[in-house]
């Protein structure tokens, strides 16, 4: 499992006030944000994404030899 490269995505603590008052869904994947779930935001053009699509990132970005838990990762997820 990949570490979250921090440096770019930050985990969002508020949650409740991005779900209520920015967005409910993950802005590359287009998946609906549920309670339970970790929020990032992305610095490089502030879009909030899902831990899998933060993942999914992480590793383009670190060029990693760890391999994200979605096997359809490289192909869905283009970097910025
Ligand atoms: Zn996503």
């Amino acid at each position: 499992m990949i570490q979250i490269n921090s440096e770019f995505f930050i985990l969002e603590n508020n949650k409740n006030k991005i779900l209520n008052n920015i967005t409910k869904y993950c802005s590359k994947c287009y998946k609906e944000f549920s309670q339970n779930d970790e929020i990032f935001l992305n610095k490089n053009n502030y879009e909030y994404i899902c831990k899998d699509c933060a993942c999914c990132l992480t590793q383009e970005i670190d060029n990693s030899e760890d391999e994200c838990d979605l096997s359809e990762c490289k192909n869905e997820v283009t970097l910025f």
